[in-house]
């Protein structure tokens, strides 16, 4: 969206017949990342952001804004969302190519040339001056031949979330009755996982539970298995709700189970890379391009997650040479496929970093033109992204009323 504003023609490519990628398809449900520390701080992160929060705004309980305890995280509602994408990629002239899986590349030297997809229908061969590799999975940057990383020795689990209604919104547990019930009844279910999480958009009947871990490895099979096993999962958290919170629960059903949730599998090896040092640290790069708050969040462990949180004030940078290979001159990562170690990507992968990733790809791509991603002008740059990176504003009274 934001290259299609700079007036580029840009195809959008993507493996589902359904657009917003995980957002959408795996029904997250929370914008987290998206505000600084404090119960009402400032949004870090504009551009498409503000558009999806103006329009979902206006529209009946679509968004949510729960304040603190740590930061501001903005809940939506996936369906809203996920017409908001179609409607958006429509008006701003994207061609859409849906249903289609990228499997191979071609690259002359430093320059990706062309990529093939596979479709129902036919196959397509897909031309263009830049990339942006948004695919979660840096699949671009490795079919293309690209250095890529992947966790070694630490695993690190998705999540099958699953939506369920007609819940009584006024008996809700509160989040440590959940947590305390988790631990001393989850190993009877049969569940990994001894973590209890819903999100509630008040006034829906509605809650998004977050409460399995599933393995995601990069293999065709064992992924299969994982999928239909996090399912299981689900229903088997569903029911030790029902069991122990039926106030709540009991007339509850499962609406949607969304698409594998998956945190981080592999990513593409930066010119640089993010470093947990410097997310403690908050150290500001000479080229960074976008900034979050949000805590470590290492889902290394089946059964539970590290969680190490910032204080008020803090906020870490995303270096724009992590975005890029240092082998190629046209492409640029968005997204949880960025280059940072372990601890930071688990940060930096939510979606308020992952919005600023995208304008950044999009203006280095537009700045670039057929030159080098590498030998733009960074302080250029950075002007173009200036208020994903200084901006400082939180005007609360309209956003409240409107959430
Ligand atoms: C369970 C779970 C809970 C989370 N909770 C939160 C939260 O509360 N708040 C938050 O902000 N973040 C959360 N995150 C993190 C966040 O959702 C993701 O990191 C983020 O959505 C990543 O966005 P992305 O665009 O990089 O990748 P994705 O959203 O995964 O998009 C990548 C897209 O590329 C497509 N694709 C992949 N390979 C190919 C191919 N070969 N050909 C064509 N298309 C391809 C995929 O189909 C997909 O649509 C959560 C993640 C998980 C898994």
């Amino acid at each position: 969206m934001e290259a299609a504003r700079l007036g580029r023609k840009v195809v959008l490519v993507e493996s589902f017949p359904v657009l917003g990628g995980q957002a959408v398809n795996s029904i997250i449900g929370t914008y987290c990342g998206l505000y600084s520390n404090g119960t009402h701080g400032y949004q870090f992160t504009h551009g498409i952001a503000d558009d999806i929060l103006r329009d979902l705004g206006k529209q009946d309980r679509a968004l949510f804004y729960r304040h603190g305890p740590i930061t501001t995280v903005v809940y939506y509602d996936e369906i809203a969302l996920s017409r908001w994408v179609d409607r958006t990629v429509e008006k701003e002239g994207i061609i859409p190519l849906l249903g289609a899986t990228m499997h191979r590349v071609e690259r002359d030297g430093r320059r990706i040339k062309s990529l093939e997809v596979v479709t129902r229908y036919g196959n397509v061969i897909v031309e263009a001056t830049g990339f942006v590799d948004a695919s979660g999975d840096a699949a671009l940057a490795w079919l293309a031949g690209l250095p890529c990383r992947e966790s070694e020795n630490t695993p690190v689990y998705g999540t099958q979330m699953i939506i369920v209604e007609g819940i009584d919104e006024s008996k809700h547990p509160a989040r440590p009755d959940m947590a305390a019930a988790m631990k001393e009844h989850g190993e009877k279910y049969g569940l990994v996982r001894k973590e209890a999480i819903s999100f509630v958009i008040p006034g829906r009947g509605v809650a998004a539970l977050n409460m399995t871990h599933t393995e995601t490895p990069l293999e065709p099979l064992a992924m299969s298995v994982s999928t239909l096993k996090g399912r299981d999962q689900a229903d088997r958290a569903f029911r030790f709700l029902r069991d122990h919170f039926p106030d709540c629960f009991d007339k509850a059903t499962v609406r949607a189970y969304g698409m594998p949730g998956v945190r981080q599998t592999r990513w593409l090896k930066g010119k640089t890379q993010l470093t947990l040092q410097q997310v403690r640290d908050g150290y500001r790069h000479p080229d960074a391009i976008g900034r979050t708050a949000w805590p470590v969040e290492l889902h290394d462990k089946s059964d539970g997650h590290l969680w190490q949180s910032f204080p008020p004030g803090h906020a870490h940078y995303i270096p724009f040479s992590s975005l890029t290979p240092e082998e190629s001159d046209n492409l640029v990562a968005a997204g949880r496929c960025l280059d940072a170690d372990l601890a930071a990507l688990s940060s930096v992968r939510v979606m308020g970093p992952c919005m600023a990733m995208g304008a950044a790809a999009a203006h280095a791509l537009d700045i670039a033109g057929s030159g080098s991603v590498h030998q733009i002008d960074i302080a250029e740059l950075q002007k173009r992204v200036s208020d994903n990176l200084d901006r400082k504003d939180a005007p609360w009274e309209v956003r409240d009323e409107q959430g």
